[in-house]
């Protein structure tokens, strides 16, 4: 016996068929629009469906029901309360019911690769997608479950929502006038690369970029914009002392730079690779406490880092504040 579920074009659809030895009933259930059941669920109503099924077969000795969904298969065995619940414990009432009636049935369940060509799998695929675009088995061959409304799934709306959210957060993003600024850093802002970016760094380092990238650090330029010192300029270049400057031209660094060089390549010579490739960013970091540049302001510089490096004897330059 096969089973599948299936979205198709905003339909969330499920089936079970009886494969082997040749092809048998199947039952087929639309669940409802993919804004408010997940396919998760119809993986789930699938299972009920098989031993629906089985309930015609009390003769049977064997059965096999086979799924390509391993989360709906490790769902039958966990106890804590999870999506769609409701759903496993109707399977396990189910199978509880089986048990009385048909009490010489062996039953199995076993994980099948999707789309494999395996031809039970392609078939309820296909009764299942045909359940996705509105074909349904008739009320009283259903499951008790199904013969009323499913309640609406949390998890979808919770998508539903989240798939409408992003497109209107871009598009009031792209209206700031921090996207002009934040786009030289991160073109693709805001995305989900970006936030990776951010997070998968320890707190302390996302800090330091979050400052690098808003451009709101200890330099110069950004303590001349908020008052807090006389000039903006760079004290060794006469320069302003922008976050561009301090990564990729100020010459009282050109040593720690040259080591950035030999670890990252050419990506030393890009703000928008030091600032946002994840491969770049520890060996930035690592130029950043060389330079010791921030050293009593962001305590970067000292013996937190992974790989200690050596301490600079001709600098002993600190924050101007
Ligand atoms: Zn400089």
């Amino acid at each position: 016996m096969f089973s599948d579920g299936s979205g198709l074009n905003s339909g969330i659809g499920t089936a079970a068929v009886v494969a082997l030895p040749l092809e048998g009933p199947h039952l087929q259930f639309l669940l409802g629009k993919d804004t408010t059941h997940t396919v998760f669920e119809s993986e789930l109503i699938r299972i009920l469906l098989a031993l629906h099924l089985l309930c015609r077969y009390p003769w049977a000795k064997m059965a096999l029901i086979a799924l390509d969904n391993q989360a709906a298969i490790a769902a039958l065995t966990n106890r804590p309360k999870q999506l769609g619940q409701y759903i496993v414990d109707a399977i396990h009432k189910s199978l509880c019911t089986l048990r009385r009636t048909h009490p010489r049935m062996r039953m199995h369940v076993e994980w099948t690769p999707g789309h494999s060509k395996i031809a039970g799998n392609e078939l309820a695929d296909a009764y299942a997608r045909a359940a996705a675009e509105g074909a349904r088995s008739p009320l009283p061959e259903l499951p008790w479950l199904l013969h009323c409304r499913l309640p609406t799934s949390v998890a979808a709306i919770k998508a539903n929502r989240k798939w409408k959210l992003i497109p209107a957060w871009a598009a009031k993003w792209k209206q700031l006038p921090r996207h002009a600024k934040m786009s030289c850093v991160d073109p693709s802002l805001p995305s989900h690369k970006a936030y990776r970016t951010l997070t998968d760094q320890p707190r302390r380092d996302t800090s330091i970029l979050m400052q690098l990238w808003s451009g709101h650090i200890s330099l110069n330029m950004f303590l001349n914009k908020i008052r807090a010192f006389n000039s903006a300029l760079c004290p060794h270049c006469a320069s302003p002392e922008s976050v561009s400057h301090f990564l990729l031209h100020c010459h009282r660094y050109t040593s720690q730079r040259r080591r950035l060089r030999y670890k990252v390549g050419a990506a030393a010579t890009y703000v928008l690779w030091l600032l946002s490739e994840a491969e770049v960013i520890p060996h930035m970091l690592h130029y950043i406490a060389d330079t010791r540049r921030f050293d009593k302001y962001l305590h970067v510089g000292s013996n937190e880092l992974c790989c200690p490096l050596p301490k600079s004897t001709d600098n002993t330059e600190t924050i101007n504040d």
